[in-house]
């Protein structure tokens, strides 16, 4: 449930400081859910990952209530982000791999055996707590991978494409779940997807990128009226 603050950011590569990101501008709402589309390549997970710390931002600033974050690294940033290969640790059983963020960051084992336990029921996956990932659907994978980002509660929920791998009929279905959990947890919810459906049944706004640019930010409705 946090503000933030896009600040006219920049993100350049290479040698020719090729922009691929520019001039990026906008204010996300507590509780927001903020779906980016766009045509492949033009700038979308880029902009998520500056968000969340994996990629530096070039120029302009990123603020999380209030707080300027451009030098703050992944781990002290309260944001969990959920990418389209979800990649589970193989060797580790669905409960390991649900608690290792937790264990990274040290939280006492009851703490951690609690959080654990609850995003489980959230998602339905109590009864493979035990199993290891390659004895999971891809469904159930997918669930495990956002079950790795509810444990830990974040203030800011940061979604790379999150169903794109999986079958028409369980996108519907994680959709419909994506939901209930927003509602549920209230984290402000960054969501990227090609998916036209995806954008209109979750956006609060729609953010609609070409070329590193923003092109139109407005409600799905203005967005699919007044293109
Ligand atoms: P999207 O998520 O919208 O598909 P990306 O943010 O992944 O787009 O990529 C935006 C542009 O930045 C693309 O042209 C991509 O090739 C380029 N890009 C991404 N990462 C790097 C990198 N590490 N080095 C150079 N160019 C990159
Ligand atoms: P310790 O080794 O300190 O006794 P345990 O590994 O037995 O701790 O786990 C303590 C608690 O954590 C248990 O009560 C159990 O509920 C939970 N727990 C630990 N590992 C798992 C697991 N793989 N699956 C389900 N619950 C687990």
């Amino acid at each position: 449930m946090s503000k933030i603050l896009l600040n006219h950011v920049y993100k350049y590569y290479g040698k020719e400081k090729q922009a691929v990101v520019k001039d990026f501008h906008l204010e996300i709402g507590e509780k927001e859910f903020i779906v980016f589309v766009g045509p492949s390549g033009c700038g979308k997970s880029t902009t998520l990952r500056m968000i969340a710390g994996l990629e530096e931002i070039s120029r302009g600033e990123i603020y999380i209530d209030q707080v300027l974050v451009n030098d703050l690294p992944p781990k002290d940033r309260d944001i969990a982000m959920v990418f389209q290969n979800y990649a589970l640790y193989p060797n580790m059983t669905i409960y390991e791999n649900i608690a290792f963020g937790l264990r990274l960051r040290k939280q006492p084992k009851h703490e951690i055996d609690t959080a654990v336990k609850r995003a489980a029921r959230v998602l339905g996956i109590e009864s493979f707590l035990e199993r290891r990932p390659s004895q999971l659907s891809g469904g159930q994978r997918q669930r495990v991978a956002l079950g790795r980002a509810i444990v830990r509660n974040p203030q800011v929920f940061l979604l790379d494409e999150p169903l794109s791998n999986l079958d028409a009929k369980l996108r519907v279905q994680m959709r419909a779940e994506l939901i209930r959990l927003h509602k549920q947890l209230g984290a402000t919810t960054i969501y990227v997807t090609h998916d036209q459906t995806e954008a209109m049944t979750m956006a609060s706004r729609i953010v609609v990128m070409k070329d590193g640019l923003i092109q139109q930010v407005d409600t799905p409705e203005e967005v699919y009226n007044n293109p």
